[in-house]
């Protein structure tokens, strides 16, 4: 393992850096409005069109797929340095770059990689992720969205749930049931659906925060066509096994890199809270809290660099990723504590925060609960931390 940047890889972060400082004035904020999905679909995707003409786009995406065929280092000082830069994150496109493409990439024929890689590399085409059921999350292999073989289509019926941006995506990474008598792994297969078919309905779900990212998908007597199916038919969930390679890797740099901002900016505030006669700064308990995360999040950032260093020697992040996950989402539910007790009253409304801070840490409080659950929840995590590198007994599936 070697944690260095070599001459090529500070010379790529040179280039990139000059690029994101000449391109970053033009760029506009963010919708204003949270709710807006189709607002945000077009900023997402005027971003990713002008990472895909300056050659940025798909940057871990193998040169002959249409990528920049960087090595796993370069796409964590690509994720480092725009998330420094305030560059705008993947936003609706993430189901799309982060796995749906480098599925494609991996398993897909030439034909289906033909037509949907470039359009996702564009930014052209939004894809959405239809794995989660309601009596489907962790156990997924549960899943009981049906296939029904029907000559040259499959017909498909049944309910997603949590999946997110399926209001603005123009694809679905969907894993439908197709054999219902053998063991549950094994009758899974893995397809595209168009978001356009007949028999598609869509309904929004509100978060605490008000905004409507995620959606419930039912699915009536859909006509998807078997040419759409990804890798053989009930070999699906050694091909989400693939989605779910690349979906734990380098997701989460970008986050840590926001954390230690949110950080310092809770310092911030902290020395301006009026407590008694001081500030909440004054409070030594505060001051060792905001120290020890400070020092968590230096190390959290060179298990990353760890990570990704393995991925580049031995081209799997492994288990890894989710001693990483699950010490990243404690490290931000105890950041949010933290921002709880600094803040005091304000503490609990959402946007209230006394002109104090330019962050919305009451919002932020509420996102680290996702953190447990998204990607595979915390109990997951330390099932996989156990069995994979702790050699524990397998718990009952
Ligand atoms: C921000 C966000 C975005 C998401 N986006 C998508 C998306 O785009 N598409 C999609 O398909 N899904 C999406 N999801 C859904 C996500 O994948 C599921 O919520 C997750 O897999 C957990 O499933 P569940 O909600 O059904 O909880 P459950 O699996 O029912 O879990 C309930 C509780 O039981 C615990 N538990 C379950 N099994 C075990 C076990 N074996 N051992 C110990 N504890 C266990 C869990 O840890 C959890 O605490 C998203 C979720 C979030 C939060």
């Amino acid at each position: 393992m070697d944690l260095r940047y070599t001459e090529e890889e500070e010379h790529f972060r040179d280039e990139l850096r000059s690029w994101l400082s000449s391109t970053l004035p033009d760029v506009p904020p963010l919708p204003a409005d949270h709710t807006d999905l189709v607002a945000r679909r077009a900023y997402d995707t005027a971003w990713q069109a002008r990472l895909h003409e300056a050659g940025y786009a798909g940057i871990h995406w193998p040169a002959e797929f249409g990528g920049r065929g960087s090595t796993p280092t370069e796409h964590l000082i690509f994720l480092e340095e725009t998330e420094r830069a305030g560059a705008p994150y993947v936003g609706v496109n993430f189901v799309g770059q982060l796995h749906a493409g480098p599925t494609l990439i991996a398993e897909a024929t030439d034909e289906q990689r033909a037509t949907h890689l470039a359009p996702i590399l564009r930014g052209d085409h939004v894809w959405c992720q239809g794995f989660s059921e309601p009596g489907a999350g962790s156990d997924l292999a549960s899943l009981a969205t049906r296939a029904v073989d029907d000559g040259d289509d499959y017909v498909v019926t049944g309910q997603k749930i949590w999946t997110s941006f399926a209001q603005v995506a123009d694809y679905c990474e969907l894993l439908v049931r197709t054999d219902t008598e053998v063991p549950k792994h094994k009758g899974i297969t893995w397809i595209i659906m168009p978001m356009d078919l007949p028999g598609i309905e869509i309904r929004p779900i509100e978060t605490a925060l008000g905004s409507g990212e995620f959606a419930e998908m039912f699915l009536d007597e859909v006509r998807i066509p078997k040419v759409n199916r990804v890798g053989d038919e009930n070999d699906g969930w050694r091909v989400t096994n693939v989605t779910f390679s690349f979906e734990r890797g380098t997701a989460f740099i970008s986050e840590v890199i926001s954390s230690q901002r949110l950080l310092a900016d809770l310092a911030r505030v902290a020395q301006k809270v009026t407590r008694r006669s001081g500030t909440a700064w004054d409070d030594m308990g505060i001051r060792r809290e905001l120290g020890v995360l400070d020092a968590e999040l230096d190390a959290l950032w060179s298990l990353t660099k760890r990570n990704v260093s393995q991925a580049q020697r031995t081209g799997s992040v492994g288990p890894g990723g989710s001693v990483f996950k699950l010490a990243y989402a404690d490290v931000r539910k105890r950041m949010a504590d933290l921002a709880e007790q600094i803040l005091g009253r304000a503490g609990l409304a959402i946007g209230d925060t006394l002109d104090l801070s330019d962050m919305d840490h009451v919002a932020e409080r509420l996102y680290t609960l996702t953190l447990t659950i998204a990607a595979g929840t915390s109990e997951i995590q330390r099932n996989i931390v156990g069995e994979r590198l702790l050699g524990l007994p397998r718990g009952d599936r």
